[in-house]
């Protein structure tokens, strides 16, 4: 049998990896300024979080749900704890698609209303929300599946107000748009949408999967609005690689036997790997870190002359260019060796790290994005 080809790949097989590094079959040695989509917060084979689920398999790695599973408790603890919502309780599943039709599913059962309100540009996962590959892309572009979506423009408080009405049952937001180019919505605009869910009697659910666990300089890219959202949504950086995913629910929701369920989620391993996440974001002050090596290397970026536009906070960032930048990422990976990211905006090239990134790996970084984006001067 083969693997149901679905995925554009690079001619690259790496097979070792150590905090912002990988090395391939060659023994090539690359910098990692994407972690795999945004995965990878911590560093590759960070020697704790090693160690946590070592230990872990040894014990125990898998029971069904029917047991009780101490470090589920642990993890939601310190989770609420470290993010600021001790108050909220956690539903655990294996990724930011399954936790963001879990969030679905409880705002439809508590509110009784289908109408969901997203953005343009959104990606939030291959859900029921939902996607289509387009042909040149090869990424996904929003279409409405169920009907009962909205696509309205981002940071457009008029327009969304008078969208929003007592039909509408939920609205879901990105803390930060990730695959649709790194746009963040204003303080002004969350707030917006909290007020109108409230006045309106909708859920409003904010998709961390890609903006959450510390990448954006705070725990959540939301805090930065000082808003609480009913649900908020998690998966990527939570294992730093080890799939799990979680929804956080607000006090306004309450428990019910079989109204959620999943046989892999909160699973020994999985906890394992996310509480050691947890623990070492908390031992190296991975958001301020995040925050200011972000803040260092968007200020480097923005002194290119070639570069139109920096958006991003804490370590998401978009760089965006007048034109489409495939070249200039290619350059990095084949002749810097310097993993980069794309997004659906093909002007917009990302840069995701690990939060612990160095000064130094930043430096060789920018150096040879120098280079790469000279030559395309020279060439244009
Ligand atoms: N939500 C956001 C904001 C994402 O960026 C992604 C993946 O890129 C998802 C949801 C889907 O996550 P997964 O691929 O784990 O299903």
């Amino acid at each position: 049998m083969k693997t149901f080809e679905v995925y554009p790949l690079f001619d690259i097989e790496p097979v070792k990896a150590l905090g912002s590094n990988l090395w391939d079959v060659n023994g090539q040695q690359y910098l990692d300024l994407y972690g795999g989509h945004a995965v990878i917060s911590i560093g590759h084979s960070h020697p704790y979080y090693i160690q946590k689920i070592e230990q872990q398999l040894r014990q125990i790695g898998f029971y069904s749900n029917s047991v009780k599973i101490p470090l589920q408790e642990e993890l939601a603890n310190k989770l609420g704890e470290q993010s600021g919502y001790p108050e909220y309780e956690l539903f655990l599943c294996n990724s930011g698609a399954e936790a963001n039709e879990n969030a679905f599913k409880l705002a439809s059962f508590h509110t009784g209303k289908k109408k969901i309100i997203a953005f343009n540009n959104s990606f939030h996962g291959r859900t029921s929300l939902a996607v289509e590959a387009t042909d040149d892309a090869k990424i996904c572009a929003p279409v409405n599946q169920t009907g009962n979506v909205i696509f309205l423009p981002l940071n457009e408080e008029a327009v969304l107000e008078s969208a929003m009405n007592e039909e509408i049952g939920m609205v879901i937001i990105e803390g930060i748009q990730g695959v649709g180019g790194v746009n963040i919505p204003t303080p002004g605009f969350l707030q917006k949408i909290r007020n109108l869910c409230n006045a309106c009697g909708a859920i409003m659910i904010v998709d961390e999967v890609q903006s959450g666990y510390g990448r954006s300089g705070k725990f959540f890219a939301h805090q930065y609005a000082n808003i609480k959202p009913d649900l908020i949504t998690v998966a990527k950086g939570m294992g730093n690689g080890f799939p799990v995913a979680g929804v956080l629910i607000s006090p306004k929701f309450k428990a019910k036997h079989g109204i959620l369920g999943t046989t892999f989620g909160g699973n020994y391993l999985a906890c394992a790997a996310a509480i050691a996440v947890l623990d070492v974001i908390k031992k190296e002050n991975l958001p301020e870190q995040a925050k200011q090596s972000g803040n260092e290397l968007m200020h480097a970026l923005k002194q290119n002359p070639l570069v139109k536009e920096v958006r991003g906070k804490g370590l998401m960032i978009g760089i965006e260019f007048d034109f489409p930048c495939h070249e200039i990422r290619k350059k990095l990976l084949f002749e810097h060796h310097i993993f980069t990211g794309s997004a659906s905006h093909k002007n917009t090239l990302r840069i995701l790290p690990a939060l612990n990134i160095t000064q130094r790996e930043l430096a060789i970084f920018l150096e040879a994005f120098e280079k790469v984006t000279h030559s395309q001067k020279t060439i244009s």
